[in-house]
C-alpha cells in the first residue's frame, strides 16, 4: 500500500507537467495552432525550448524569467499556471484519494484553468475545450456522481440559463452582455457537476463578477461598460461550488431561513 503523502507527491509533480502542457493550450488554442507540434519555442525569438527549459517553475526561476536566447521577458502566467495546476493536483488528491471522481475533477479543473486563461486575455472561450468537455462529463457521469440525469439537467440548466440571459439582454438592451462561449462552458461544467452545483456555480459566479465590477468601479479602473470576461467569473464560481458549495448553502439556509 503506497502511503498517502507519496501519492500527493506524485499528484503534484504531475500536476505542474499537465500545467506546462496547459500553458501551450493557453497560448496556442486562441491562435488555432495544434497543441501537440511543433515542440514549444519562445514567442518573442521562435527558438526552440532546451528539454530543460521545459522543466515546470524551474526553468522559470533559474533562468529569471526572461528567455534563455534573446533575453525578452517570459510572461509571469508560465510558472503561475504550473504553481496552480500542481496545487490543483495536491488537492485534489488529498481531499478525494485514488479513483474516478479525482480524475474527472481534474479533468474538469485542467478544462477551467485554461478556459479562465484565454477568457482573461482573449476574451474568447475555445470550443476546442468547453464541446469536448460536455462529452467528457456527460461519459463520467455514467460512472460517477452526479449520474448521467443529473449531468443531462446540468447540461440543460448551465446552457440554457446563459442562453436565456444571452437573448433576454440582447431583447431589452439590444447589446450583447455575454459571450456565445458562457452557455457552453456552463453546460460544461453542468455535464460534470449535475444542476445544483450549475446554480450555485452562476450564484457564485454572479457574485464573484459583481463584487470585482464594483471594486474596478470603485477604483476607476472600469466603468458600468468595461466588457467583463464572464468566464473567468463562471471558473471561479465553479471551484467555490465544488469546494464548499454545500457548506455556504448550509449556512446561508441556516442563518436566513
Ligand atoms: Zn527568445
Amino acid at each position: 500500500m503506497i502511503p498517502d503523502w507519496v501519492l500527493i507527491v506524485l499528484a503534484t509533480v504531475l500536476g505542474a507537467a499537465i500545467g506546462s502542457f496547459l500553458n501551450v493550450c493557453i497560448y496556442r488554442l486562441p491562435r488555432e495552432m495544434s497543441v501537440a507540434w511543433p515542440p514549444s519555442s519562445c514567442p518573442h525569438c521562435g527558438q526552440t525550448l532546451a528539454w530543460y527549459e521545459n522543466i515546470p517553475i524551474a526553468a522559470y526561476l533559474a533562468l529569471g524569467g526572461h528567455c534563455r536566447t534573446c533575453r525578452n521577458r517570459i510572461g509571469a502566467r508560465y510558472p503561475i499556471v504550473e504553481a496552480v495546476t500542481a496545487a490543483m493536483f495536491a488537492i485534489a488528491c488529498w481531499y478525494y484519494g485514488p479513483g474516478l471522481l479525482l480524475v474527472s475533477r481534474l479533468v474538469l479543473g485542467c478544462a477551467l484553468i485554461v478556459l479562465f486563461a484565454v477568457d482573461l486575455e482573449h476574451h474568447l472561450l475555445p470550443n476546442a475545450i468547453t464541446l469536448p468537455g460536455i462529452v467528457v462529463g456527460f461519459a463520467f457521469s455514467l460512472f460517477i456522481a452526479p449520474g448521467w440525469v443529473d449531468s443531462l439537467l446540468g447540461i440543460a440548466l448551465g446552457g440554457g440559463s446563459l442562453l436565456a440571459m444571452f437573448y433576454g439582454w440582447l431583447w431589452l438592451r439590444g447589446e450583447e452582455a455575454l459571450g456565445m462561449g458562457d452557455p457552453k462552458m456552463l453546460a460544461m461544467i453542468g455535464a460534470f457537476v449535475g444542476w445544483r452545483m450549475t446554480l450555485l456555480t452562476l450564484v457564485f459566479a454572479s457574485f464573484i463578477g459583481s463584487l470585482i465590477g464594483v471594486a474596478l468601479i470603485v477604483t476607476g479602473r472600469g466603468d458600468r461598460k468595461s466588457m467583463v470576461p464572464f468566464g473567468c467569473f463562471l471558473a471561479l464560481g465553479a471551484v467555490v461550488a465544488i469546494a464548499a458549495g454545500r457548506e455556504i448553502l448550509d449556512w446561508y439556509l441556516g442563518t436566513f431561513a
